[in-house]
């Protein structure tokens, strides 16, 4: 199925079961001063998972574009992109694991057609000293579920013998985790202020028994494990529980489902993939560059991914509204391109090339999202700008930075690509690791440094009288 479809079929299930269908939420949060991007489904409706009444009722969904800057350094690897859409279904106080399980169970397996055979799950441990009990419930129904598909549901807690011997025969069916299956905002259990909800996930994983387990990640591989053996799916987020005054925790009266889904890796699993730039929505990203460059993906996988994401990515903040710039939202932007075009080098894509992607990945988005298709010409036009304006000096400061091989490259050095040729610092230090140029001990602090002297200085500017 491809990944259209899923996105369809997934808002359709959810409607049959009595969902209001949202529009997204714009990647920028619109009264959220704490977080510079929507990051997740769950992140703009908090304020109605902690109990606001929401005008559309009780069962929500919808499919959320988040972009994740925190994820930057994984795009490269086949699962991590900065921009996704993540299939979300909420219950506010109304149904409850019982239902959410088989639902994301039936979704997956008849809906999407996934193979259940290679569906793997994970669920709450527990935590004794905080007094919070095993998740069982949640690991009772997937039992359930498996068991009726005909493959059997081994337990097993992630770390213990009994788990090391259920990796042997290919890894337990139903893995128990502890802080990493536990939700709550911020910090942990223990950290939590009274009243503060948190409650356990349940994560779904595929299975690509292609993938070799990497050991240089752990002895044993298991849900987990990051050598991308298993990828994870999505999760259920049972907000059940509230801190209490003695630093218990008691069951809430109005209990809530949060559930997030890739939608991009969702798809890759559809067609068997455990790569997703394969997909039906940046495959053609994908081919285009490459008869652009003439480059090939066996060859140039990472150089690829990245630009096609991050082009993605950046079409989607012009879209919503951002405009490259040197702050906040509009420097990560700024980021974005510059780091696409640094990319693109590697290709041997060295002139002018936006005007031939764009309008790929425009067409992408056009029919399911409209403001995509109403603000093409404007967000071309936005981000051709910045693509000329950067390729003026990338020659200049790559041909500077390489001066500094007998050096080497500290923060003084950093500032100056920063500040005189407009390199993000994540820009200077790969390029310089690319290049095998040292990168002097204490480099982040010395540029953090420089940085904020800059800052104070044009303060002091802005507050001079004449
Ligand atoms: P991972 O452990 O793989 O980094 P996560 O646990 O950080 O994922 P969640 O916050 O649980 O992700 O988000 C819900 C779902 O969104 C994930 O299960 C995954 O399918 C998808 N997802 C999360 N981050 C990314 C990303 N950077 N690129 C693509 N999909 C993502
Ligand atoms: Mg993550
Ligand atoms: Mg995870
Ligand atoms: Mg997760």
């Amino acid at each position: 199925m491809d990944a259209r479809e899923i996105r369809k079929v997934y808002l359709d299930f959810q409607a049959e079961h009595g969902h209001a269908v949202i529009p997204r939420a714009k990647l920028v949060p619109q009264d959220d001063p704490t977080t510079l991007f929507t990051g997740s489904g769950m992140q703009p409706l908090l304020p109605y998972l902690l109990g606001k009444p929401h005008p559309q009722g009780r069962r929500l969904a919808d499919s959320q574009t988040c972009l994740r800057v925190q994820d930057i350094e994984e795009v490269g690897d086949n699962r991590h992109t900065t921009f996704f859409e993540m299939l979300g279904n909420w219950s506010l106080g109304d149904y409850f694991k019982a239902e959410q399980l088989p639902w994301v169970w039936t979704f997956l397996t008849d809906k999407v057609g996934l193979d259940p055979e290679r569906i793997f799950v994970t669920c709450y441990s527990g935590d004794e000293e905080n007094g919070i009990a095993k998740d069982t419930e949640s690991a009772e129904i997937w039992t359930r579920l498996f068991t009726e598909a005909g493959i059997s549901a081994d337990q097993a807690d992630v770390g213990t013998e009994e788990h090391a011997a259920a990796v042997g025969t290919g890894g337990a069916r139903i893995a128990f985790y502890s802080k990493k299956n536990w939700w709550c905002r911020g910090g942990s259990a223990a950290a939590m202020p009274p009243g503060e909800p948190g409650g356990p996930d349940s994560e779904i994983f595929y299975l690509f028994p292609s993938i070799e387990h990497d050991p240089a990640y752990g002895e044993h591989c298991h849900q987990n494990c990051d050598c991308g053996r298993y990828i994870e799916l999505g999760n259920s987020v049972f907000m059940e529980f509230a801190k209490n005054d003695a630093g218990g925790f008691d069951e809430l009266p109005a209990q809530n489902v949060d559930y997030g889904g890739g939608l991009e890796r969702i798809a890759a699993a559809s067609i068997d993939s455990p790569d997703v730039y394969r997909i039906s929505l940046m495959w053609p990203i994908i081919e285009r560059l490459q008869e652009l460059s003439g480059k090939s993906y066996d060859t140039h996988t990472v150089a690829l991914r990245v630009v096609a994401d991050h082009l993605r990515g950046a079409t989607f903040l012009a879209v919503d509204g951002i405009v490259p710039s040197n702050k906040t939202q509009g420097y990560v932007m700024r980021r974005l391109v510059r780091r696409a075009i640094r990319f693109a080098f590697e290709l041997g894509l060295e002139e002018d090339f936006f005007p031939q992607i764009l309008p790929v990945i425009g067409e992408l988005y056009a029919s399911d999202y409209p403001e995509v298709a109403e603000s093409l010409d404007r967000v071309t036009a936005v981000l051709v700008k910045e693509e000329k304006a950067f390729r003026r000096t990338l020659r200049k400061g790559l041909k500077q930075l390489r001066g500094y091989r007998r050096t080497g490259v500290g923060g003084e050095e950093l500032f100056v690509l920063y500040d005189t040729f407009g390199f993000p610092v994540e820009l200077s230090t790969e390029e310089a690791k690319n290049q095998g140029i040292e990168l002097q001990d204490g480099w982040r602090q010395a540029f953090e440094a420089k940085l904020n002297e800059q800052r104070a200085r044009s303060q002091q500017a802005s507050t001079m009288k004449p």
